[in-house]
């Protein structure tokens, strides 16, 4: 016999409750973005490599370590999208709607990363996100981070979610905060990490992100971004956050976040919950006005965030089962009447299975355990059967609608 064939490594199957969770997620979020005016967009899931090479940072982890790069048949470079954004930029301008602001978009599919496989760390995991393009003003941000706190709301795991959030400043903040901090780090270069040395030629502003030990030591003295803002950064930051107070999102200052990519400015935000012992962000994005620009569009300011699937759906509890079934059971020669019965249900929108074989008792007893709510048996006369209660009344077919829906 041949070798059963495995899945890919990282890779998984949603089965189940599995399923039920991921779509539970999926479509909370579809819901609740709908409420706020975004609409949904699919991009291709592989893109010209250059769509994310350029846009994420030369020296990101993502583009040098992580990312599916491939050429095709045709000699072509191709690249399974690693995160969202990228590809619903350049769908922006290839479909010439950089003119048509501003467009509220949300996604959720499968992004791939090639990285060690871990408990809620995949090859291919998924992420619900969205982008708000066209507007920047401090309003947009805070209807951004508002739409993500609703879902986790939503979702029931709010309690233990906290957002952390901080600003980047303007170009010109950010140029200022850089020289200060190239100053601060080169007096202890020789103690910084290998990654660290790199970063504070190439964009120190990474090394406060850095998961090193001994590079979070010198971090906690750095300069702090608040001292360079300027007053136009500072007035923004100020009216993000009062936005936030009047929207219901509770949020804490937290100067040490730094979204991992190098297009984000203003602000920077991650929800992070407490309950998977150590501490994790679920939902994390910022302001990134320099994107589109970057890909060769206009000027398009934007913001946004994602959010992992699989550590979303770790922290949730499990949705109710899907409606149960009404099974129609033919009590003798009447098959035909049943599936009559089977159809008309299913046109007034009532989930309904008919069993495939067996006799009457057989059938019976197998709705019995499929824990459907009722059984509607169709023999000389028809009649609908409580499967918990047992208790049984006639009935005829133009009631059954009314009778199953209460
Ligand atoms: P991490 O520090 O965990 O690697 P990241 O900074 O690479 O996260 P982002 O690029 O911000 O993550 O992606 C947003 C979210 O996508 C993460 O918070 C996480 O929930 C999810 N995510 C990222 N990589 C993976 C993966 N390999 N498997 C499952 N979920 C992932
Ligand atoms: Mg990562």
């Amino acid at each position: 016999m041949a070798n059963i064939l495995q899945p890919v490594r990282g890779t998984r199957d949603l089965i189940g409750e599995d399923a039920a969770r991921h779509f539970h997620v999926v479509e909370t979020a579809r819901r609740v973005t709908g409420l706020y005016g975004f609409s949904e967009w699919q991009t291709p899931i592989f893109e010209d490599t250059k769509v994310f090479s350029r846009t994420l940072g030369e020296t990101s982890d993502v583009v040098t370590k992580e990312m599916y790069t491939f050429e095709d048949r045709g000699g072509d470079s191709i690249t399974l999208r690693p995160e969202g954004t990228a590809g619903v930029c350049r769908a922006l301008i290839t479909n010439g709607l950089t003119q048509t602001l501003p467009q509220k978009v949300f996604y959720a599919g499968p992004m791939f990363r090639y990285e060690r496989p871990q408990k809620g760390r995949y090859r291919q995991f998924h992420q619900i996100g969205v982008e708000l393009l066209g507007p920047a003003t401090p309003l947009a941000d805070a209807e951004v981070i508002s739409a993500g706190w609703r879902i986790l709301c939503e979702l029931g795991i709010a309690k233990d979610v906290v957002l952390h959030i901080n600003t980047l400043g303007d170009t010109e903040s950010r140029a200022a905060y850089r020289t200060k901090l190239v100053a601060y780090f080169s007096q202890y270069a020789g103690e910084l990490s290998e990654e660290s040395k790199l970063r504070l030629e190439k964009n120190p502003l990474r090394i406060l992100d850095s998961k090193d030990e001994d590079d979070k030591k010198l971090v906690a003295g750095a300069p702090q971004m608040q001292d360079c803002m300027t007053s136009e950064a500072k007035a923004f930051y100020d009216t993000l956050l009062n936005h936030l107070t009047a929207f219901g999102v509770p949020h804490q200052h937290n100067p040490h976040i730094v979204r991992g990519l190098d297009y984000y400015n203003h602000t920077a935000f991650e929800f992070v919950t407490t309950a998977l012992g150590a501490q994790g962000t679920v939902l994390a994005g910022g302001r990134y006005d320099g994107l589109v620009e970057q890909m060769g569009g206009p000027a398009v300011p934007g913001v946004g965030w994602a959010a992992g699937i699989e550590r979303l759906s770790m922290l949730i509890s499990a949705p109710p089962r899907a409606q149960v079934p009404v099974v129609v059971i033919p009590m003798g020669d009447t098959e035909a009447q049943a599936l009559d019965i089977l159809n008309l249900l299913r046109r007034e929108n009532i989930a309904a299975e008919i069993g495939y074989s067996g006799n009457a008792k057989k059938r019976l007893e197998r709705a019995n355990k499929s824990g459907a709510a009722f059984a509607v048996l169709v023999g000389e006369d028809l009649k609908l059967k409580n499967l918990a209660s047992g208790e049984q009344a006639d009935v005829t077919a133009a009631q059954l609608p009314a009778l199953l829906r209460a």
